[in-house]
């Protein structure tokens, strides 16, 4: 017997784009964040970041690769109605109700011990 499942585990897709810029004839590089048209957003950037960004600008041994999309597959975790009536995340092996302590695995049956 389990408890009643709010809602199921799931899957999204998280798109993030970055520039990237890689040291000619390796594959290593830099990437930085961008939105979908190849914006870079400099306000997130490190001061690290940023003068890694310079040195891909000005150093002649970087090469432009351009617009790169990384595409995550996220999973989201089920949840269910603990006994206690509060919401408790379904994830992993086992998870505890943070309200009254009871157990459950990830098909939301109650762990006993
Ligand atoms: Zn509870």
């Amino acid at each position: 017997m389990s408890i009643k499942i709010k809602k199921h585990r799931s899957s999204v897709e998280v798109c993030q784009y970055f520039i990237e810029y890689r040291w000619i004839g390796e594959l290593a590089g830099y990437l930085f964040p961008c939105d979908e048209r190849g914006a870079i957003r400099f306000e997130d950037l490190s001061a690290e970041a940023l003068q890694n960004y310079e040195k891909c600008e000005t150093d002649e041994r970087l090469e432009y690769i351009g617009l790169v999309r990384v595409v995550q597959h996220v999973k989201t975790s089920a949840i269910g109605q603990c006994y206690c009536g509060k919401d408790v995340s379904l994830d992993g092996l086992e998870s505890e109700c943070i309200f009254c302590g009871r157990r459950y695995n990830a098909i939301g049956e109650e762990k006993k011990s």
